[in-house]
């Protein structure tokens, strides 16, 4: 027999997550998981946060998915894989023949492999034949990318992790860092209390990284891009812009100074509602500290102008000469494990992998001799748009997988509406979530710790994961489900293992070009764009900017005030983001025991003086109602939120939160604005 220590096995992971990508060591013993050691990851180095070192336990859970599941009237019955990919095939070939290509839609997992992800959205272009394929960073990052590609060109973060530590002057706006990028905080609370970093939070929240800030303000929701375009102006103004700089590195000076006429401190104070004084202050911080992160989420990017607040960030980091060097530049925060790779890797409508149009007929022609097919050449659907196209009759069938759209999209009771119109809906998953509950099959995918493959963090870095355990049961890994619809659908895919994923993707993709899995072995990283010698980059723009002249763009926005305000009937402002032991809506971390004891339900916090005013105690029972739809909830009473602002966690165990939130989206990506809400509180008898 093999002894005790022989049988443990250590593996190398990488966080299933967050975006911060903390890689690790995980110890098994058959399918039991003894501990985590981190072991000097490129983005964590011996660090973790709660989810990283307790949060892994789901992958044994008795609700896993072992097996395909087949709708029979309102039940589902187990079937075999056979079976369950016959019918798959079977009706979306005769979905694709009746009413053609676009009549389907592809959904990818920013939580699965990128190479999950890439042979996902190679089936819906080489085999379907259409475009219609996105990922779920369309709910939270697509602005910040689009900001990005407007000014500076690439659609990620300009430095990493480590580089925050060493700016001068960190900025986080609208972002939660402390709970929801526990680990890359770290680095700012560090920095902030050692080695004297300025720390400025603007967040209508008072969250932990806002208690330790030297300024913390609160702007009316909706309004940042004032604020940040007011200190564009200001550091003109007043003599702070580096004016070498930009005429050296950007253009697009003169129309932008004209597009900053009405943001002066004065108007900023006003639309934010922010102190004058303060907002003198933070001019000045900005305007002196030698270097300076913007770090920036889902308080910009899901409201009706986060495109353009985002493009303002930018901007002022271009004013301020805050790009091309180490500890500056914009840090949109990405949220899940592999938001930023299911982007890198084409589940979008408009880009093939890296980022490549699929409306240039030189790059289309490039996938179309590697692919052996002929490729469509019109934007496909985003998801947002889907939704409206199954109302409209033009989308017949949905196969999405790691995704729970009903607790993620926003008007949840719409997008809810449109499932149970489908003629047909493939949901691929390890868990039976809200989602699968719309399907026809439900396909038993495999979480990371029982696959292959590779993730892409916020600072765009690339990192290997290793099989630890066997896939539980029946269940597949994603990457082989999707090889075996594709090939029964008459392609002629031959993968043996996702490093020769990896190598058609980077033999396609510019951006990947070096990346193998010989230079990601074990815990080495490489941050894209990747040189096919396998240079990376770690800062982005140290020798010019990703156009063709080299040059930044400052792109002028204006500001509309929020499509959804309160009024007298939904007199409260509805925020809402994550807790620190949870991740979104829950299916993995209510399936750990300690997560689950420590955080059992969710709430809604109310301010100090809403609990006065309408007679209120942690612990009521409150209905929450907005335009688009109600649900029933615990209160508590906190100093964290203000006024008549309220907060509401993400966890959708009672059913999904997104009843609440509407469909109004920003027009430049079509990200739901999550964060325009209007809602009332009725206060319930004792439940
Ligand atoms: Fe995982 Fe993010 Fe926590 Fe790191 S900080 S352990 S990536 S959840």
């Amino acid at each position: 027999a093999k002894m005790r220590e022989e049988r443990i096995e250590r593996t190398k992971t990488v966080c299933t997550y967050c975006g911060v990508g903390c890689s690790y060591d995980v110890w098994t013993k058959e399918r039991k998981i003894l501990k985590i050691v981190p072991l000097h990851g490129d983005a964590n180095q011996i660090s973790t946060c709660v989810k990283g070192k307790f949060g892994w336990d789901y992958v044994n859970h008795p609700d896993r998915l072992q097996k395909p599941l087949i709708r029979e009237g309102s039940n589902f019955r187990e079937a075999d894989w056979k079976e369950a990919l016959n019918l798959v095939t079977t009706k979306l070939s005769s979905i694709k023949q009746q009413y053609g290509p676009d009549s389907i839609g592809v959904i990818v997992s920013s939580k699965t492999t990128n190479e999950d992800g890439y042979l996902m959205q190679k089936f819906a272009r080489a085999v379907i034949g259409t475009n219609n394929v996105d990922n779920c960073s369309r709910y939270c990052q697509s602005p910040a990318t689009m900001g990005l590609f407007r000014t500076v060109g690439y659609g990620g973060d300009s430095g990493s992790i480590k580089d925050i530590g060493s700016s001068a002057l960190v900025v986080i706006v609208g972002a939660n860092t402390a709970e929801s990028h526990p680990v890359l905080a770290t680095r700012v609370k560090r920095a902030h209390k050692l080695h004297g970093q300025r720390l400025i939070v603007a967040d209508p929240r008072t969250n932990e990284m806002a208690e330790r800030a030297d300024i913390h303000f609160r702007p009316r929701p909706g309004t940042d891009l004032v604020w940040i375009s007011a200190m564009s102006r200001y550091m003109f103004d007043n003599g702070h812009a580096k004016i070498d700089f930009i005429e050296e590195w950007v253009n697009g000076l003169d129309e932008f100074r004209k597009s900053l006429e009405p943001f002066t401190i004065d108007y900023a104070s006003r639309i934010c509602e922010v102190p004058l004084e303060t907002l003198q202050r933070v001019a000045q911080e900005i305007a002196t500290a030698e270097s300076m992160c913007i770090l920036w989420a889902m308080g910009i990017t899901q409201h009706t102008t986060a495109s353009d607040e985002s493009t303002a960030v930018s901007n002022l980091l271009l004013v301020t000469g805050n790009y091309m060097r180490p500890g500056c530049g914009a840090y949109p925060l990405r949220g899940h494990n592999n938001v930023q790779g299911a982007s890198d890797i084409g589940a979008m409508p408009d880009n093939y992998p890296g980022y490549q149009h699929v409306n240039d007929p030189g790059i289309r022609e490039r996938f179309e001799k590697s692919w052996g097919v002929k490729l469509p050449s019109l934007r496909g659907l985003d998801n947002h748009q889907m939704v409206d196209a199954v109302y409209d009759g033009k989308l017949r069938a949905i196969y999405l997988a790691g995704e729970d759209m009903i607790s993620a999209d926003s008007n949840a009771n719409v997008v809810a509406g449109a499932f149970e119109k489908l003629d047909f809906f493939v949901v691929q998953d390890i868990f039976f979530t809200e989602t699968c509950r719309y399907a026809d099959v439900v396909l038993p995918g495999a979480p990371a710790l029982e696959k292959d493959g590779t993730f892409t963090n916020t600072e765009r870095r690339i990192q290997r994961l290793y099989k630890a355990l066997p896939e539980l049961g029946d269940s597949r890994a994603d990457w082989k489900i999707t090889q075996d619809i594709a090939n029964r659908m008459g392609a002629n895919w031959r993968y043996e293992h996702p490093s020769e994923v990896m190598d058609e993707l980077a033999s396609l993709t510019p951006l990947y070009a070096g990346v193998n899995y010989e230079r990601l072995e074990g815990y080495k990283t490489l941050q894209w764009p990747v040189a096919a010698d396998g240079t990376d980059q770690p800062i982005l723009y140290l020798n010019g900017f990703a156009f063709p002249d080299k040059k930044a763009r400052l792109y002028p926005v204006t500001f509309n005030e929020p499509t959804e305000r309160p009024d007298k009937d939904f007199d409260l402002f509805l925020n809402n983001g994550r807790l620190l032991e949870h991740f979104h809506e829950g299916n993995m971390t209510y399936r750990i025991q300690g997560i689950r004891e420590e955080t059992p339900e969710r709430f809604l916090e109310i301010s100090e003086e809403l609990a006065k005013e309408r007679s209120i105690e942690s612990g009521h029972w409150v209905r929450v109602t907005s335009r688009h739809g109600s649900l029933v909830i615990k209160t508590l009473v906190t100093h964290r939120v203000h006024g008549k602002q309220v907060y509401l966690p993400l966890l959708s165990r009672e059913g999904p939160i997104n009843v609440l939130t509407g469909s109004h989206a920003d027009p430049a990506t079509n990200t739901p604005a999550y964060k325009e809400t209007a809602v009332n509180i009725k206060v319930l008898p004792e439940r």
